[in-house]
């Protein structure tokens, strides 16, 4: 299949990569029908995250239709549209019973990167490094989605694939920085950054009872050129 891949700082390719396949019996294969970058990816492609490898496939906020499962998937099959969230949790572990999933204990095959760097592991997450377990992103044909009768929830006929995408992280990251801001109705709220997450914030605030919403982010006039020069690969 075709990937986006990192090929190191700010230098991204769309590569041949091998098909993903069932590895657990709780795995399923999505195709992926819609996929967005995140302002996160932005920390990976200038080089802030290490633990990337030449060759990772990005991406981790996605929407598409299961084509395969393992054998204890049961509240999907082949055929069902599902919106699959960013994180990757197990469901069953203390931190998934306490709600916590993003601190799930089985989500990162690789814990103790980030336990040597931060003193404590998050959950796994799609596209993002190595320190966040490896997998693979979504921007790609197809994606393997560990535990997914844990994070892939089916989008309703009514929902297109567009309006169910950002449930898998723009939307719920908005509504949680509304949320830990305590808006309450009649408030003024300024949102700093007018990115995906920062629109879903706003209209969080809104959904929250917020009088007035104002949102800031610099405006640039564009200039008709690029700010580096593009580096070139062997694949064009
Ligand atoms: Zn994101
Ligand atoms: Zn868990």
């Amino acid at each position: 299949m075709k990937a986006l891949t990192w090929q190191g700082t700010n230098d991204l390719s769309v590569e041949q990569t091998p098909d993903p396949a069932i590895r657990n019996e709780q795995d399923a294969i999505v195709k992926v029908s819609q996929t967005v970058t995140c302002g996160s990816d932005l920390h990976l492609l200038g080089g802030y995250i290490p633990f990337m490898r030449a060759g990772d496939v990005l991406g981790h906020e996605f929407v598409g239709e299961v084509v395969e499962t393992g054998p204890r998937v049961e509240r999907h099959k082949a055929g069902d549209r599902v919106v699959v969230c960013s994180f990757i949790s197990c469901g069953r572990c203390w931190y998934c019973k306490q709600g916590l999933f993003s601190l799930c204990d089985n989500g990162n095959t690789n814990p103790g990167i980030t336990e040597h760097l931060w003193g404590s592991a998050p959950g796994g997450c799609y596209g993002y490094s190595h320190a966040l377990g490896g997998f693979a992103g979504s921007h790609a044909e197809y994606i393997r989605v560990p535990f997914a009768d844990q994070g892939a929830f089916p989008v309703p006929d009514a929902l297109d694939d567009t309006t169910a995408l950002f449930a898998s992280d723009s939307a719920p990251t908005g509504w949680m920085g509304a949320d830990l801001g305590g808006v309450k109705p009649g408030d003024v709220v300024a949102v700093w950054g007018c990115g995906a997450v920062g629109q879903m914030a706003a209209r969080a605030a809104l959904l929250l009872g917020a009088d007035r919403v104002i949102a800031i982010d610099p405006f640039r006039r564009p200039t008709g050129r690029p700010t580096r020069p593009r580096r070139r690969g062997p694949a064009g």
